[in-house]
């Protein structure tokens, strides 16, 4: 734990056990603003979705770029030698969440996912929303 920097392990401590965490409000907020309506956190189904929209039969995952490896993040990041060092445990993640998404779409669910830095760019968020948009009710 001790080459771990202070500002890694508060981004960390603040991911863990996130279920209402900022990327995820403003995600749910741009999605209830275009009029989509959704449930939370489905204890039931793989990897526990962020949010479902059961009338599209969709799922949304909204992915914290640290704890889940986003790759856009990891390359910008400068502290290559304190984020080596969680690189096995975000590799362990990545493979989770690619094993829920598997499981999911099998039980013939769709899956969609939206990084925490996409959740920052306005005009990422409003072509994420307009994918959910655009998945057609069954
Ligand atoms: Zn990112």
């Amino acid at each position: 734990m001790d080459r771990v920097s202070t500002i890694v392990r508060s981004r960390i401590m603040g991911s863990v056990g996130s279920s209402h965490t900022k990327p995820e409000m403003i995600v749910r907020r741009a999605l209830h603003a275009a009029g989509l309506r959704y449930r939370l956190h489905s204890k039931q189904l793989p990897g526990k979705p962020d949010i479902v929209l059961s009338s599209r039969n969709l799922v949304v995952f909204v992915h914290g770029c640290f704890w889940h490896g986003c790759r856009r993040c990891q390359r910008k990041k400068k502290a290559r030698s304190n984020l080596d060092y969680w690189l096995p445990k975000i590799a362990r993640n990545r493979a989770r969440d690619r094993a829920n998404e598997n499981k999911l779409r099998r039980a013939g669910w769709k899956v969609l996912a939206i990084w925490e830095c996409e959740t920052r760019s306005p005009k990422a968020l409003t072509a994420f929303v307009k994918r959910v948009a655009r998945t057609p009710v069954l």
